[in-house]
Formats: C-alpha cells, sequence, structure tokens
C-alpha cells in the first residue's frame, strides 16, 4: 500500500536533532495546523532540502502523512525567508520568540486555526520595520484573544465606568479605585493606560508607535508577559530580554 502524500506551505517554527543526520521539524501550515516532521538526512552537506527547512523559512513541503502525530518529509521548496533583512541580533531573537510562543500555543489547541498562521505572518511582517517591544505586546494581545481570553480594556472590569485607574490581572483588565479588592495591580500613567488599551484593540499589521515612548511600551510588554503566562499558563522562554529595566 503506497503512503499518503500530503501538500503543505508552512512557516517552520522549529528543529531538533535526531540520530546523527536526521531532524525533527516543527512546521506551522497556511491553514493554522502544527505539523511534526521527520527530516531524513538533513545535516548532510548534499541534502537539498536543508535551506529550505530551517527556521523561520515558509516553504513548500511534501509529506509521507505517518499514521500516528509524526508526518515524514519527501521533498522542501524554499518560498520565501520570513526574516530576510533582519540584521541585528535583537530582532532575530524577537522573530525567534514568535515562532516559539506560536508553536506552544498550537501545542495546546485543538484543531486547526488560520488565524493563527496569519498572526505569525504578519506579526514577522511588521517587525521589519517597528519596535520588537510593541510586536511582542499586541502579539502576545493577539495570542491571547485566540486563546478566547479578552482584556477588558473598554472599562473597569467590575463596574463599567470610565474612570480608570489600574490595570489589574484578577479583575481581566483595567479597574477602577473603588471597585479594586486587593493591591496586587499594576498602576500606570494615563498614557501607559491608553497603550494598553491600544496594544488590545489594534490590528497586528497597523501597529505604529508614533503616539508612545519604548519605556511605556517595555512596561506593557511586561504586564502583558503577565497576563499571558497567568491565562494561558504557558512560560515565555527569552522574553526577559526583549524588557528593558
Ligand atoms: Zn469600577
Amino acid at each position: 500500500m503506497s503512503k499518503e502524500i500530503i501538500n503543505i506551505d508552512a512557516i517552520i517554527l522549529h528543529h531538533v536533532d535526531y540520530k546523527d543526520n536526521d531532524v525533527i521539524v516543527t512546521a506551522l501550515s497556511t491553514s493554522g495546523k502544527l505539523h511534526s516532521i521527520y527530516a531524513r538526512g538533513i545535516k548532510k552537506l548534499k541534502s537539498k532540502n536543508a535551506a529550505a527547512i530551517q527556521p523561520l523559512m515558509h516553504s513548500h513541503l511534501t509529506l509521507f502523512k505517518g499514521s500516528k502525530q509524526m508526518d515524514t518529509l519527501k521533498h522542501a521548496q524554499y518560498i520565501f525567508n520570513t526574516v530576510e533583512g533582519f540584521n541585528d541580533y535583537d530582532k532575530m531573537l524577537t522573530a525567534f520568540i514568535l515562532a516559539d510562543m506560536m508553536r506552544k500555543q498550537c501545542e495546546d489547541q485543538i484543531g486547526a486555526d488560520p488565524q493563527l498562521y496569519m498572526l505569525l505572518k504578519n506579526a514577522l511582517t511588521v517587525l521589519k520595520t517597528q519596535s520588537n517591544t510593541l510586536v511582542l505586546a499586541v502579539y502576545l494581545a493577539k495570542l491571547l484573544q485566540l486563546n478566547g481570553q479578552h482584556l477588558i480594556v473598554d472599562g473597569c472590569g467590575m463596574c463599567g465606568k470610565h474612570h480608570i485607574n489600574y490595570i489589574s490581572i484578577e479583575h481581566g483588565g483595567f479597574v477602577c479605585h473603588s471597585c479594586l479588592k486587593h493591591n496586587d495591580v499594576y498602576q500606570v500613567s494615563s498614557d501607559g493606560l491608553k497603550l494598553f488599551r491600544y496594544i488590545n484593540k489594534v490590528n497586528i499589521e497597523k501597529i505604529d508607535m508614533i503616539n508612545f515612548v519604548d519605556d511605556d511600551v517595555s512596561n506593557t510588554l511586561k504586564i502583558m508577559v503577565a497576563f499571558y503566562e497567568h491565562y494561558v499558563g504557558i512560560k515565555i522562554s527569552n522574553i526577559e530580554q526583549c524588557i528593558k529595566e
């Protein structure tokens, strides 16, 4: 019986070495499905598929469908490099964090969601020209939303009033002074509150730093990391390197 062949376009998220020359690749297809792929002989010098399955490449993959969780690579065709022109360490690190977060969130996700693929693709595109911290903060807000958590940023999460003083993880977003129950809240400036709302509202492909300052964005990223880790329960590796103290 011949094996079923499937063709996907996907962004390569991750590699794990296996045996001497093989690699297990994790890739996110345009339909938003996470694939585990066994790629034989990739580390041999003459491998024709090696370039197309490097992390952060966008490639066309022909796979033998596996009986269990893992498919096997038949052929990989490079389409484009999502990090083309990224020439500094911080941008590359940010791109790897975006890919890593996507992989971890997809591992917990039931079924495929093309919005997850679009989010990663758009984030990598805007990362070329926009602030790393702003891209990360908005990306976290969108991942939370795709996981079903919309933070409350239109008024106090308890009474709905528009005079807001704090950001609270426990209340799921904004809270006013009269509704505050505990003091484990973030006290931010009014610009910081505006930025938090912006980050949770804006489409990632439209982001713009124009009205904000670096320190506020860095501080808001720190808050978004705390929300994400609390509500999704996934620890974000290396993110502390992107947050200025
Ligand atoms: Zn209130």
